[in-house]
């Protein structure tokens, strides 16, 4: 039992259409009942999609999240996302380094913190993704890479904000692949972040930042994960396509706080 409420986000990636983003969030808000009282909760669709998802949210206690945002606020960026376009949507959080744009489209730490301040300097609330890869795993390089990752995509911002910021451990070898990692292995990861968010920052801020598990939670595993002390929620990727399983994803985690 922790004071810090769980945290669960759905990242629908480059998956939904318009009628079927609008239909799962339409599902969410009808199956959500009470659960948003002990269980924060976000959906992160596709930029396109996200008047209409947050209009079907509106009134209702979900966040609307984007999956990315650009560190500039106008300008020739031909295809980026400013965090002024986000807030007129009512945005109010953003994910900031997902693995996917780290390893998929190449984005660095030095920008990916440039992200994570612009983001926060406005307003919002960000989620920093970390993890590690198989190769960096097998070399007993954990700990590192994800300390690593967690100084720089940090760097700069102030204690006072740190309210704005949950963490996202992903190991990159859990996502999509169906191999979760086990609840103690997860655990001794989120233990680690949370004692160098002490190095630093304080105790305070250690003991209140949410740190989210990230990498094949489903139905079945939320629960054993959710139950580990450092483990705040989840970011849900596959399983959040469909409104049941993720609302039992949420369940667990509104158990687990
Ligand atoms: C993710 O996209 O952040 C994620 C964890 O995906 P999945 O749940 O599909 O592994």
């Amino acid at each position: 039992m922790t004071d810090r409420r769980p945290f669960v986000g759905g990242n629908w990636k480059m998956n939904t259409d318009l009628a079927s983003a609008v239909e799962l969030a339409e599902d969410i808000v009808a199956g959500i009942g009470g659960l948003t009282e002990q269980c924060e909760v976000a959906v992160f669709p596709p930029f396109p999609y996200l008047h209409s998802v947050g209009k079907t949210l509106e009134d209702h206690r979900i966040i609307l999240g984007a999956q990315d945002v650009y560190h500039e606020s106008n300008g020739a960026f031909t295809g980026e996302i400013s965090v002024e376009m986000l807030l007129d949507l009512k945005v109010g959080v953003v994910l900031i380094g997902h693995s996917e744009r780290r390893h998929v489209i190449g984005e660095p730490d030095e920008l990916i913190n440039l992200k994570a301040l612009k983001a926060i300097e406005a307003g919002l609330d960000i989620i920093l993704c970390l993890g590690e890869n198989m190769t960096q795993r097998e070399a007993g390089q954990t700990k590192q890479i994800n300390l690593g990752q967690l100084e720089a995509g940090l760097s700069g911002i102030p204690t006072s904000q740190m309210s704005q910021v949950t963490i996202a451990y992903e190991p990159i070898w859990a996502i999509g692949t169906g191999l979760s990692a086990t609840p103690a292995d997860a655990e001794a990861a989120h233990g680690d972040i949370r004692g160098k968010l002490a190095d630093l920052y304080d105790d305070s801020v250690a003991n209140s930042v949410r740190i989210q598990y990230g990498g094949s939670v489903n139905a079945n595993n939320a629960g054993d994960l959710f139950a580990q002390p450092n483990i705040d929620g989840g970011l849900i990727g596959g399983a959040s396509l469909k409104a049941d399983a993720f609302l039992d994803i949420v369940r667990d985690a509104a158990r687990s706080g």
